[in-house]
């Protein structure tokens, strides 16, 4: 038994059985072996890929989109530019070099980086060393000091903690996680309590039995955070993600590793977690906090108005043949709806008295 499950097990053994965002907690962020926590987990040798690991063409196009924007912000003398949950560090370093030739933006930000991963940040060192400002990491968003804001989350949200919830005949119920007899991590469906259904938006309370809805506190509560730093001191946000535009009942759950779907319940810690993303949920939260919320609108929509296609062109232009295959296959996969182009989805978060960011019709 991993020392992992032997944790999850004395603490169902106190408290009784995990809600799936405890399990994903623990399996994710535990301090010593969480999934983050332990290993670097994406590329070609890890577990999976995301899009500024596929091309430097995504984080050159948002490094233009966070100047464009910091324009749109009357170009503030100081700002805070931020990304959560940076991987690699490839996006942020793409950033950096194509913001860069808009003069005044690097000289204005003050960088953080909000990472949990003690193996991750080391890697972001390594990546940001030659970078032309200085990074400083958070553990949390909230510890960033307060002013205007340019922040980019790719692929966060969809490792925050969910909880499910199913519909029964007798009503909704919490999906929990228990051990068997054979000390094997099996699902287990909660007792029916009326508070339960309070969790339950009111277009969804009537869906059939075993339809099943997840919500993110942890996703609700960064974004109702993000909303009003930007409502507060001005500023602007970009959430890639792959979800849904609409809240919806699903089964997203899902377990990768090595590149394959893998079973949720089988070893924590060494396979990642993730859930879709509900974007309306999250395009609400960032509204009651007194932000406009834009989109959400397809990574491939999103990247075709950036320009991603010219962009292709111009890599292709001064490539060798190998490597305009690599381009090609690049904008095929970043942008194409059977691959990332449509699943994949980017929501706009901004001050109301700003313009509508570039992107978002
Ligand atoms: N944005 C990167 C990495 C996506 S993987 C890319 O596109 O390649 C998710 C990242 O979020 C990892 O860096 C992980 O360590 C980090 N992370 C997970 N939970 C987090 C949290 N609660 N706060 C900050 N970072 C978190």
């Amino acid at each position: 038994m991993s020392n992992l499950l032997r944790i999850l097990r004395q603490r169902i053994a106190h408290q009784g059985p995990l809600t799936v965002a405890d399990y994903m907690a623990e399996a994710l962020g535990h301090p010593e072996h969480g999934y983050y926590m332990k290993s670097d987990p994406f590329g070609a040798g890890g577990d999976f890929t995301t899009a500024p690991e596929i091309s430097q063409m995504f984080g050159e196009l948002i490094g233009i989109w966070c100047a464009v924007s910091w324009q749109q912000m009357d170009a503030p003398e100081k700002f805070n530019l931020v990304e959560i949950g940076p991987g690699r560090g490839t996006l942020m370093a793409d950033i950096l070099r194509a913001g860069g030739n808009l003069p005044g933006f690097i000289n204005a930000m003050d960088l953080y980086l909000v990472e949990t991963s003690p193996v991750l940040q080391g890697l972001q060192e390594k990546t940001l060393a030659d970078a032309p400002v200085q990074s400083s990491w958070k553990q949390y968003f909230t510890e960033i000091p307060e002013g205007p804001l340019i922040l980019v989350a790719n692929e966060l949200f969809d490792a925050l903690p969910v909880r499910q919830f199913e519909s029964t005949a007798n009503g909704w119920v919490e999906r929990l996680i228990n051990f068997d007899d054979a000390d094997t991590l099996v699902w287990r469906q909660g007792s029916e309590n009326p508070a339960t259904a309070s969790f339950i938006p009111g277009p969804l309370k009537d869906e059939p039995a075993g339809s099943l809805y997840e919500m993110s506190s942890a996703g609700l509560s960064l974004m109702a955070s993000i909303g009003n730093a930007i409502a507060s001191h001005g500023g602007t946000a970009l959430i890639i993600d792959y979800g849904h535009s609409e809240t919806t009942c699903g089964d997203t759950l899902q377990a990768v590793k090595n590149h394959q779907f893998y079973d949720f319940l089988a070893d924590p810690g060494d396979a990642d977690l993730t859930a879709h993303v509900d974007f309306q949920a999250l395009k609400e939260t960032a509204e009651q906090a007194g932000a406009a919320a834009f989109g959400p609108v397809t990574q491939g929509d999103y990247l075709r108005r950036l320009g991603i296609e010219p962009r292709a062109q111009q890599l292709e232009s001064v490539a060798t043949s190998r490597q305009k295959e690599d381009v090609r296959e690049a904008l095929e996969r970043l942008t194409s709806a059977d691959e990332m182009g449509t699943l994949f989805k980017v929501l706009a978060v901004a001050h109301p008295d700003q313009p509508r960011p570039e992107g978002f019709t």
